[in-house]
């Protein structure tokens, strides 16, 4: 059963709604920064309770916004939350639960964009968040390049992004991300989260997905020229990859052939373990 930590922390609960915190701080939405506010408890509990066990270590929670699930994250048994956001208005409106999170909640003004995940706190690290969509392939894809650094993670994207981070080959939502991520990560898609559930609603239904980095050893440790050899294959993924990899390689033919793939193939047929074994002989 899943404890119902409200009745051990009354401080939090005893919270203004968040409808009242957001006017209070004049905290109207901005599209410019993605932001799309979940205001349902028993939607951010439930998706703070996917990313469990929420300590030991830390939880990194990007754009916590007015707070939602922040307040779930810690409802829910985070001992560390460090929250990054960029909007100043949402850093002032977190105040009130930065207080009664009574050491809890550590807040970081700041563009996630460009930061580093380990000084944010010890690990293991879990990154929970509603990413502003506008940014959110980009956070992954640097989420991705230090996955030494995180333990899970747990984040809601619009629906599309999901959908290509769990395709197989062969469909038309395999590309770069799917490689990258699925290379990186077991992909698990969660649920779908209904576009009513924000305020204000965004255009597309969302999803939530889990991604867990494997074991160092089964992953490269450095993700650039599997990046290099995947934007080019799916930038022009009409053509053959003898073709699409011609930037790259001064012979993709005896490169393909000398892995044993067809240079008639295209990049779409490729399975992401074909996709490492081109990203190794760049490497070399
Ligand atoms: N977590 C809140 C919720 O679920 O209600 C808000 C989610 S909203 C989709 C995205 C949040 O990310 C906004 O608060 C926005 O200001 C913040 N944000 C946008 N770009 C950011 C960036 N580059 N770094 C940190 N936070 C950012």
């Amino acid at each position: 059963m899943i404890p119902d930590s409200s009745r051990v922390d009354p401080a939090i609960s005893r919270l203004p709604p968040l409808r009242e915190t957001i006017a209070a701080h004049g905290l109207d939405a901005r599209k410019r920064l993605g932001q799309h506010f979940l205001l349902d408890l028993n939607l951010t509990r439930r998706i703070a309770r996917a990313a469990a066990p929420l300590s030991p270590g830390t939880v990194i929670e990007v754009g916590p916004g007015p707070g939602g699930l922040t307040r779930a994250l810690l409802l829910e048994g985070a001992t560390r939350v460090v929250a990054v956001e960029v909007d100043r208005r949402a850093i002032a409106a977190l105040e009130e639960l930065q207080k009664a999170a009574d050491g809890r909640l550590q807040v970081v003004e700041g563009d996630a964009l460009g930061m580093d995940l380990a000084p944010l706190g010890p690990p293991p690290r879990r990154i929970v968040a509603n990413l502003p969509y506008n940014v959110s392939t980009a956070l992954l894809v640097r989420w991705l390049h230090a996955a030494d650094d995180v333990a899970d993670m747990v984040l809601m994207f619009q629906k599309e992004v999901v959908d290509r981070l769990v395709a197989s080959p062969r469909t038309k939502d395999y590309g770069r991300l799917s490689v990258l991520a699925q290379h990186v990560c077991t992909v698990q898609r969660l649920f779908d989260v209904a576009p009513s559930a924000f305020v204000p609603p965004p255009k597309v239904t969302s999803s939530v997905a889990r991604l867990t980095p494997r074991p160092l050893g089964n992953r490269l440790a450095d993700l650039r020229p599997l990046e290099r050899v995947t934007a080019a294959a799916f930038g022009q993924r009409r053509k053959m990859l003898r073709g699409a990899l011609a930037g790259l390689f001064p012979d993709p033919v005896s490169v393909l052939t000398g892995l044993g793939l067809a240079p008639t193939a295209r990049a779409e047929e490729l399975t992401v373990a074909e996709f490492v074994r081109l990203a190794g002989v760049l490497d070399k």
